[in-house]
């Protein structure tokens, strides 16, 4: 039976329901938990991330996936006791967001060394958890480059992905050549990658989504609400018809099977304050609307929401 690990263990694929692929609970640079000027009370953090998980639940959502990289604020006894409370299942990850968000001890480490870690914490559990991790997160640096630890994170994602069956999801999709060359090298179909961010206001237009479909890879559209009609947009924000149009020019393509969507939002930012206004909800209350309205059928919206992240999330061996 095809299954995929959740924070309170491992659930069959049908059960997963509608699925934000690419969003955080709480995400902070590493270190942020130390400064007192952005600390959180537990009762906060749990204030704020409780009635969107419910909404979530409320608006028809089943499967949340926390894609906060090991050193930014990843917190799996927290997210157990969220997905308990809420219903809603909890997918967490091991990996990094990317080599910059890495601290030394795993900056320094060689390949063999993060590949070990990785497959633990997908087959034996996250630290003393019991959770297995059900993705792996990777990324570009700052820069827009691929530096020469990411690469080291990409190739120990690439075999641990190899070996446990579960899937990567990349933070950007810029400079995919070196990803793409690792993931052949190391004997992983692209179809288990999902190159994430491939829609926001900087990166769209450096990304080479054409390329990547005709690879065999999955493109995100997962900063969808990110937009620069908000009140105080961020500096990756876009307009929103823009997004719209981009996004459904590639649907109209015929890439429906290789395209995800998420918002990436953060329920309960840590060490910064958050783009207002924007949560992982934004999937029911504006996304969905903006499609029908486009002319999208219920089928497709399934497709995307249900379909295809269960088809990636489900962990091939
Ligand atoms: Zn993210």
């Amino acid at each position: 039976m095809s299954r995929v690990n959740t924070v309170l263990g491992s659930v069959p694929t049908e059960e997963l329901g509608a699925v934000a692929v690419h969003e955080h609970i709480g995400y902070g640079m590493p270190g942020s938990e130390l400064d007192t000027q952005w600390w959180k009370t537990p009762e906060e953090r749990y204030a704020e991330t409780v009635p969107k998980l419910r909404r979530f639940r409320e608006y028809g959502g089943g499967t949340f996936v926390d894609v906060t990289g090991i050193c930014n604020g990843r917190d799996v006894d927290y997210y157990k006791s969220l997905s308990a409370k809420t219903g809603v299942h909890i997918v967490a990850c091991t990996g990094f967001v990317g080599g910059d968000t890495a601290l030394p001890h795993f900056a320094r480490a060689t390949v063999d060394y993060l590949t070990r870690h990785f497959v633990h914490e997908i087959t034996v559990g996250i630290a003393d958890t019991g959770s297995r991790a059900g993705v792996i997160k990777v990324g570009v640096s700052r820069g827009g480059r691929m530096t020469e630890l990411d690469k080291r994170i990409y190739r120990a994602a690439a075999r641990a992905s190899v070996a446990t069956g579960v899937p990567i999801l990349t933070h950007l999709a810029i400079d995919p050549q070196p990803a793409v060359d690792i993931f052949e090298e190391e004997g992983l179909p692209l179809h288990r990658v999902l190159f994430g961010h491939a829609d926001d206001g900087p990166n769209a237009p450096n990304t080479p989504h054409e390329w990547i479909f005709e690879r065999g890879g999955r493109i995100g559209f997962d900063t969808f609400g990110y937009e620069t009609e908000l009140e105080d947009p961020p500096f990756w924000a876009r307009p929103r018809q823009e997004r719209l149009d981009h996004f459904l020019s590639l649907v109209n393509k015929g890439y429906l099977d290789q395209l995800l969507v998420s918002a990436d939002a953060n329920c309960s930012p840590l060490g910064w304050p958050g783009v207002k206004g924007h949560t992982v909800n934004y999937l029911f209350t504006d996304l969905i609307p903006d499609l029908r309205e486009a002319g999208v059928d219920d089928a497709t919206i399934k497709t995307l929401l249900e379909d295809n992240p269960a088809d990636f999330l489900t962990i091939r061996n």
